[in-house]
């Protein structure tokens, strides 16, 4: 087996932009593309707050054309999930059901997932109606009635957000009261333009055969009533689920399982940087993610070019590891 100098798992902005810029450091990246290859822009239509398109750009041509300049400076790509890996020493090693890989450093890229409420069809309408990300397609619904579902500060978020865009905005939760903290909980309940529905259950977004959402069919779990809410959208706001599974044990993480990273795109593992989603709950855009993952690529570099800083044995960081609960979504 050839040992690596950098082996990239994940291809979304934050991965190939890692791979980019290792690519032009001379390293000969090899990026492990997972099974969602290119992320969650490739769930997007149209992206608008990507800089340098001013009229914006599909999410996968944006993803596409990334891969394509990661490749010309020498990035090699393969297919594949990675199922294991093994930390504990360098060169690390990266198993796929195909194939094993070692490397000398390695980037963590490997995203999050949002949480979807698992419902029939509703992946399939992701992009056309359906949104987990207000920033990305609140643009689309002006004038419209939409709605959000969750009771967290994500979807207070996005509601007061898309409050700009839309004409009513309906927060669908679960329970009566909300997780949000309390400050934002203020705000939303505040706004003129929410409406709240409490103790409602999604049970159905329609019209997954007409391939657009004419609304969603919600069901009181106090009263046990079913009603129809005419919307043309609907946002996804129950959380997100970072793509940590295959590292849990071996690095450190925070307690909803995020990769902890500190001075640039160091985990607690020397040789071993994560960027993107994997270690960002806040920002979670593809311009930071990219951003994250150039700062990868070139610590990445510096490591392997021998910098002390980079070879210390065990980091100090102010956070105690915590085993994160069982995700409840696939990772990739
Ligand atoms: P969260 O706090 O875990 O809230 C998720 C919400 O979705 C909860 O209200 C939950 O209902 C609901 N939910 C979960 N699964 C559901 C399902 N299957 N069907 C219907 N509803 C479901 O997640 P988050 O809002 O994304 O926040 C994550 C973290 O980021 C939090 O620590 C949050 O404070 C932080 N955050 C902060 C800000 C900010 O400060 N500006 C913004 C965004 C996020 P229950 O309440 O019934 O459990």
């Amino acid at each position: 087996m050839t040992t690596r100098n950098v082996i990239v798992i994940g291809s979304g902005p934050a991965g190939l932009t890692a791979a980019l810029y290792a690519a032009r450091g001379n390293l000969q990246p090899l990026v492990i593309e997972g099974l969602e290859a290119g992320g969650q822009l490739m769930l997007t239509t149209l992206v608008e707050n990507w800089p340098g398109h001013r009229d914006g750009i599909m999410g996968p041509d944006l993803m596409a054309e990334m891969r394509a300049q990661a490749e010309r400076f020498g990035s090699e790509f393969v297919h594949g999930h990675v199922a294991s890996v093994d930390l504990r020493k360098a060169p690390f090693r990266v198993k796929t059901a195909e194939a094993e890989y070692e490397a000398r450093a390695l980037i963590i890229a490997t995203g999050a997932s949002a949480r979807m409420l698992g419902l029939p069809g509703e992946r399939g309408l992701v992009g056309h109606g359906l949104s987990t990300c207000a920033t990305c397609d609140g643009y689309f619904f002006r004038g419209q009635e939409i709605a959000v579902v969750g009771g967290g500060d994500s979807a207070m978020e996005e509601a007061l957000f898309l409050t700009k865009f839309a004409s009513k905005v309906t927060v669908v939760h679960r329970r009566a009261t909300l997780r949000a903290s309390k400050i934002m909980r203020d705000k939303a309940l505040a706004n003129p333009k929410i409406v709240w529905a409490w103790n409602s259950e999604v049970e159905a977004i329609r019209d997954f055969e007409k391939g657009e959402v004419t609304g969603l069919v919600l069901r009181d779990n106090v009263t046990g009533e079913v009603r129809e809410l005419g919307v043309t959208g609907v946002f996804v706001a129950i959380g997100h689920t970072p793509n940590t599974k295959v590292f849990r044990g071996q690095i450190d993480m925070d307690a909803a399982g995020y990769i902890v990273t500190h001075d640039g795109a160091k985990t607690s593992v020397p040789g071993v940087f994560a960027c993107g989603d994997v270690q960002d709950h806040i920002y979670r855009q593809a311009v930071t993610a990219a951003g994250s993952g150039c700062m990868a690529a070139i610590d990445a570099e510096h490591y392997l070019e021998g910098v002390p800083e980079y070879h210390v044995e065990k980091v100090e960081v102010d956070f105690q590891p915590i085993q994160p609960p069982p995700t409840t979504i696939s990772s990739s």
